[in-house]
């Protein structure tokens, strides 16, 4: 049975400065290829623009000003 590690990141976007809390879900399996990141629930003022199985490389913008928003360990 396939185990997720399950965890928040703090949103925030310095210039609407709004934050919100993404619920994040990844593989803990070392032996994976990758490690299989996606984004489980976003508040309504953020919103995914590039889905990766890699946290480092998802995007995700505020939906208000289109900034890119830089995701912080919760
Ligand atoms: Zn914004």
């Amino acid at each position: 049975m396939a185990a997720r590690d399950r965890f928040e990141l703090a949103l925030h976007c310095k210039a609407c400065n709004i934050s919100g809390t993404a619920d994040v879900s990844e593989e803990d399996h070392p032996w994976m290829r990758h490690p299989g990141f996606g984004v489980d629930s976003i508040p309504d003022d953020f919103r995914v623009t590039k889905a990766s199985n890699y946290r480092q490389t998802t995007e995700i913008i505020c939906v208000r000003c289109g900034t890119l928003v830089h995701p912080q360990a919760a």
